[in-house]
């Protein structure tokens, strides 16, 4: 029936999807009440608070978008870029900050920061991020997650808000991606494994 180029390139992304873990109701329902939950913390620290966002790209772009879309609050958006999973791989290469994509002004002096990523893996990333701006000074650092992988290493890594605990397994859709790609399917899902290429980034 569908002759539509548009459905066909869906379908076959569609194939190489084994789960889908976390579907796009239960994840606009979760960012809602955790927005909630967010606007009221930050809404406590009076009506003066200059707050900032700082998102981690690219990630966390999808995530952010809807989530400061529910967060009724004045805010300015500072965009940063770490990358940590370079290309076909699907372990950690070690956090590096962008800086060709690194809008972080030279002091956040009296301003309440929130930053925002995708996933919590191994924390190198948002270890690193939080002490680049724990260097600018600001009046105070909350960390805010879509997703927590179950590993024991981080089982106690400090972070603020987490949407979902997922299992430790590696997941794209809703922002995250594999080489790039499947950024745009609005599920959390796991890829099936012959699409997970053996690692060919050094
Ligand atoms: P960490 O530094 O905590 O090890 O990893 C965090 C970063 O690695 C995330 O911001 C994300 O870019 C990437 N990452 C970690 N786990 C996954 C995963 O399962 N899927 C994808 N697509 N990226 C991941
Ligand atoms: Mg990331």
């Amino acid at each position: 029936m569908s002759s539509n180029p548009a459905t066909a390139t869906l379908a076959r992304m569609k194939q190489d999807i084994r789960e889908v873990l976390i579907g796009r109701g239960a994840i606009a329902d979760r960012i809602r009440a955790l927005a909630d939950q967010i606007a009221a913390d930050l809404a406590g620290l009076g009506d003066n608070a200059e707050i900032t966002i700082i998102p981690i790209l690219t990630g966390s772009f999808i995530f952010v978008a809807d989530l400061i879309r529910e967060l009724p609050l004045k805010m300015q958006i500072r965009l940063i870029s770490v990358s940590s999973y370079p290309g076909m791989s699907t372990t950690s290469k070690g956090a590096r900050l962008s800086e060709q994509l690194n809008q972080l002004p030279t002091s956040l002096t009296g301003r309440h920061v929130l930053i925002v990523d995708d996933i919590l893996d191994s924390g190198q990333t948002l270890r690193l991020v939080t002490d680049v701006i724990q260097r600018l000074e600001p009046a105070s650092v909350r960390t805010c997650v879509l997703l927590r992988k179950q590993r024991p290493e981080i089982k106690h890594f400090p972070v603020n808000y987490v949407c979902f605990d997922i299992p430790d397994e590696f997941v794209v859709g809703f922002g995250l991606d594999y080489n790039d790609y499947y950024r745009n399917l609005p599920d959390i899902v796991a890829l099936r494994s012959e699409v997970l290429e053996t690692e060919t980034v050094s």
